[in-house]
């Protein structure tokens, strides 16, 4: 094992300990494949937890990147940005709403969404803004985005919490309701349309119709973060569009530069003009590094149809692990496969803490979130071939888990 390798495993003395990590170190990529230093190839069903749409060493964006990097990295939002004003058309384009503000990450996304619902009720008059939250909901891990995150373990260690958050369970629309009568503070319904971190759980679509009217009836804005399950993860530019409503505020990040962090807010005509000058900004947010990523990332999106290929390529996944796991499916080992496009979830009846490391050894790249939801979010080019080894690798060691005592 060379040296590299060595500091791999061993937890470095200088970076803070914020993470429990597998004992590889990656060196590069190409498509969905990734090799560690020690040379070992490893099949990427990961894409650096839905952030890595176009895989690895893409042969469109990188020379694009390059070329970016010789004319400007960085200037200042004191400035006019041509990409920036760019992606924020197409994004417009894209999503149906109509004006965007630029940051890095999903969390700040998130907290300029919770500070438009709070500025959004002060210009009504509200004093004390409250916005419903959902259980297992995963928002971030800035103060208000946590205390927004349905995780108590997000949370422990952090208090007080940010106020004025109302929690409901999902898809029960009479919960939310009876959470929210009469009450004259409520601004907003804040949600994922298929949460990730908490397990890959999708609303149903029935259900984001019935909030859609009910923010409606109400005049609450409707936010759904789509930093996960967002850009074309599920076979359209957003999960919400499957059931065909606009949100008014929608967050984005994780893949939406392919790798290069880049952050949105997308807000519809009730959210747009919330914000005045000097309401809200960041430093790096709409940088023409960032941008030229982003615009990147769609254009070529656009032209290998990534979007069709998330769906083609997400049927054919799920249809190799319920064939691969029918037995464990009617046993109950396996509870439900769930999710749509390239974003999906394997729930166990109970937890696998050592998956991941046992798909490491044997070459493929994976998560567990919620203790036994194992979690697939691909780069958006995968292939059926490449959903075939995923589901070969995979399988077995499932299968193998549950055989096993408790
Ligand atoms: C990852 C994630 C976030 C947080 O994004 P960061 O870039 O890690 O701050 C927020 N919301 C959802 C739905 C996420 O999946």
């Amino acid at each position: 094992m060379n040296a590299a390798a060595q500091m791999s495993e061993a937890s470095s003395p200088h970076v803070m300990p914020t993470y429990g990590r597998l004992p590889i170190a990656l060196s590069h990529g190409q498509g969905c494949r990734v090799w560690d230093v020690n040379g070992k190839e490893y099949l990427d069903a990961l894409g650096g937890i839905a952030v890595n749409t176009l895989g690895h060493n893409h042969h469109k964006l990188v020379p694009a990147l390059q070329d970016q990097l010789t004319r400007l990295i960085h200037t200042s939002n004191y400035y006019h940005i041509p990409h920036q004003e760019a992606l924020a058309k197409k994004l417009v384009e894209i999503s149906g709403l109509s004006n965007v503000f630029f940051c890095s990450t999903g969390l700040e996304a998130n907290e300029a969404a919770l500070k438009l619902a709070r500025k959004f009720g002060h210009d009504k008059g509200i004093e004390r803004p409250e916005i419903v939250v959902y259980e297992k909901a995963f928002h971030g891990r800035s103060i208000a985005t946590l205390s927004a995150t349905g995780n108590i373990k997000v949370q422990a260690g952090f208090g007080p919490l940010v106020e004025g958050f109302i929690r409901v369970p999902l898809n029960d629309i009479a919960s939310l309701e009876a959470a929210t009568a009469g009450n004259p503070n409520l601004v907003a319904v804040f949600m994922e349309a298929i949460q990730g971190e908490g397990g890959v759980n999708p609303m149903h679509m029935d259900y984001l119709r019935q909030v859609r009217a009910l923010c409606d009836q109400r005049d609450w804005l409707l936010m759904i973060d789509e930093v996960q399950c967002g850009m074309g993860r599920t076979g359209k530019w957003f999960a919400h569009q499957w059931a065909g409503i606009l949100p008014d505020v929608m967050p984005l990040a994780k893949g939406l530069g392919s790798g290069v962090p880049v952050g949105a807010v997308v807000a519809g005509p009730k959210a747009a003009h919330i914000f005045k000058t000097g309401n809200h900004g960041t430093t790096f947010g709409g940088n023409p590094l960032a941008m030229r990523a982003g615009l990147e990332t769609i254009r070529i999106m656009e032209e290998d149809d990534l979007l069709g290929n998330a769906s083609r390529v997400g049927a054919h996944l799920v249809a190799g692990l319920r064939q691969a796991l029918a037995a464990e499916l009617s046993s109950g080992g396996v509870k439900e496969i769930r999710g749509l496009g390239l974003m999906l979830g394997i729930d166990l009846a109970k937890p696998c803490p050592g998956l991941m490391q046992q798909c490491l050894e044997q070459g493929l790249l994976i998560s567990v979130t919620a203790d036994s939801v194992i979690r697939l979010v691909p780069p958006l080019i995968m292939s059926t071939a490449e959903a075939d080894e995923v589901v070969a690798i995979l399988c077995p060691l499932v299968k193998k888990l549950l055989a096993a005592e408790p």
